[in-house]
């Protein structure tokens, strides 16, 4: 493993730089290099790690005395650096929300990390539902849908952090900024450790002198807002899709919770769902069905021709490969099936049933014994 560098050097701070400094320092170093500005830099993303783990160290009282004493050799075990050699992604995401609060905002993106982690918690706006109405041609090609919606966003007049115009929040001092306090009590099984909200700043971490008169401090307000969501090809009803940070902002800064969009699939006034297939139901005429016909059939990208042979029977279901729907992980595509009917005339003219009356002196309008067996196991088939 590579010498560590000064964590005072890494975050460009003094040594003497108070929490707020420090805080600033960190916030503008993971900006700089944050994955998402900088996707696949592997040197960012390193940058970026050690940015996290110098606050970390530093933003600690108690570890930051520990590092100004000993240096990294000071924190082996209790740092958790020293033998594993650095944090993950999560971690420096779980830990660190309180960070990318207001101004931070605009990324989104940390939807993922929200999980309390190591007894920290991390403040996070509640998540939005909503759900989206689709038609059956929007399902088959994926479409981008902008919706409105009243949910909470950062207040615009302090940017969240919930402090009057030229004033910003101060660090808790009770906590440090943690929004969290630790008390260790001496019991007869040893010591215990517990951790609950500060009671000075009510888990926020830091002190707001003057609220914002906007939002009264909360630093989110309720407003109307447009978003667009990308709807991928094949999604069926009942179906959720999260997209990250679209939610609800957080009071006074944290990370914004997810929107759960709800897919509902409008009905289609001729084709009918199945999966990933879609049906048509054609109900030929007996003549048409006894002749052979090309008939205008709906499919999901406009009308096409079949052709039916002569001789068609009622149950018998025309394939067409491909003109489904795609699968929603991209494998494929459904079959259009179409199924065939012939409808029997209920009434009949009088001219017309001398019609049929002499069709049934025809020898060839009746079914052969075979032909029979072959109808009712067809037809048997069909429901097994
Ligand atoms: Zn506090
Ligand atoms: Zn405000």
């Amino acid at each position: 493993m590579a010498a560590k560098r000064d964590y005072y050097e890494v975050l460009g701070v003094a040594k003497t730089a108070s929490a707020d400094e420090l805080k600033k320092a960190y916030r503008k170093k993971a900006i700089e290099f944050h994955p998402d500005k900088n996707p696949g830099d592997k040197d960012a993303e390193e940058k970026f790690k050690e940015a996290a783990e110098a606050y970390e160290v530093l933003s600690d009282p108690q570890k930051r005395e520990r590092y100004d004493r000993f240096g990294h050799s000071g924190l082996g075990g209790a740092g958790g650096f020293g033998a594993s050699g650095g944090m993950n992604m999560e971690d420096i995401f779980s830990h660190f929300g309180d960070i990318f609060g207001g101004h931070f905002g605009g990324f989104g993106g940390f939807g993922g990390f929200s999980s309390s982690r190591g007894g920290q918690r991390m403040r996070r706006g509640s998540d939005l539902r909503v759900k989206v109405k689709l038609t059956l041609e929007e399902i088959a090609n994926g479409v981008e849908k902008k919706i409105k919606v009243k949910k909470y966003v950062n207040c615009p007049q302090c940017q969240g952090t919930g402090a009057a115009a030229n004033t910003s929040p101060t660090t808790c001092s009770t906590c440090q900024g943690s929004g969290q306090v630790t008390q260790v009590r001496q019991t007869i099984l040893g010591q215990m450790q517990t951790t609950s909200e500060c009671p000075t700043c009510k888990g926020f971490g830091s002190i707001i002198k003057e609220k914002c008169k906007h939002c009264q401090g909360e630093g989110i307000s309720h407003e109307e807002e447009i978003i667009s969501i990308n709807i991928p090809a094949g999604v069926m009803s009942g179906m959720q899709l999260s997209v990250s940070g679209k939610g609800n902002a957080a009071r006074r800064g944290g990370i914004n919770g997810d929107l759960l969009v709800l897919i509902e699939e409008e009905e289609h006034p001729e084709l009918i769902r199945d999966e990933n297939d879609l049906i048509y139901n054609l109900l030929l005429t007996v003549p048409e069905a006894s002749l052979g016909t090309s008939v205008e059939i709906p499919t999901i990208e406009g009308r096409a021709k079949v052709t039916i042979a002569a001789g068609t029977q009622p149950g018998k279901v025309l394939r067409l490969r491909g003109k489904g729907l795609p699968s929603v992980n991209q494998y494929g595509k459904g079959d259009l099936l179409v199924n065939i009917g012939v409808y029997i005339p209920e009434k009949l003219t009088k001219e017309e049933k001398k019609n049929m009356e002499k069709l049934l002196e025809s020898p060839n309008v009746k079914p052969s014994p075979t032909a029979s067996k072959n109808f009712f196991s067809h037809i048997r088939n069909m429901f097994e």
